[in-house]
């Protein structure tokens, strides 16, 4: 992507970051998803008195786009007030790599910007195809290769 549009994207999320609710961490994020049309979607964090029900602001972001219909994803803007880069968490690129393998993710921090694909930071992300291998041909390999892990 250009400069202009990584920060144009990024003034996105930064706008988007402040919908946040984070009472609880006062960590607060934003996140903007354009898509291959250029259209944009953006995502906040928000959190509840039991944490585990939290929502990130890149998966808000994903899910606001899918709901839309939305099946091509160019890049997506993350920040945060913190002073380093805020990376999404392991269920965020799990749902990323599903939902948006090629896609280009921004990170801003207080000193600078960084480009990552889902691949780079999921590498080895779950796919259906485990369960399809476990059912199928590869199961007698999979679990001899189990069980000679488990023993060591
Ligand atoms: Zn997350």
């Amino acid at each position: 992507m250009l400069t202009s549009d990584i920060e144009r994207l990024l003034n996105e999320a930064k706008a988007a970051r402040k919908k946040a609710f984070a009472p609880y961490s006062k960590f607060t994020v934003g996140a903007a998803l354009i898509t291959n049309g250029g259209k944009i979607y953006h995502g906040c964090n928000i959190e509840n008195p039991s944490l585990m029900l939290s929502f990130c602001a890149e998966r808000a972001a994903l899910i606001n786009a899918l709901v839309e219909g939305e099946k091509k994803f160019k890049a997506l803007a993350i920040v945060s007030g913190d002073k380093d880069y805020c990376f999404p968490c392991g269920s965020c690129r799990q749902m990323l790599a599903e939902f948006a393998p090629g896609i280009e993710i921004y990170l801003a921090s207080g000193t600078g910007i960084k480009k990552f694909f889902i691949s780079e930071l999921l590498p080895h992300q779950f796919k259906k195809s485990w369960k399809a291998q476990l059912r199928g041909q590869g199961k007698q390999e999979y679990l001899q290769e189990k069980t000679q892990r488990e023993k060591g």
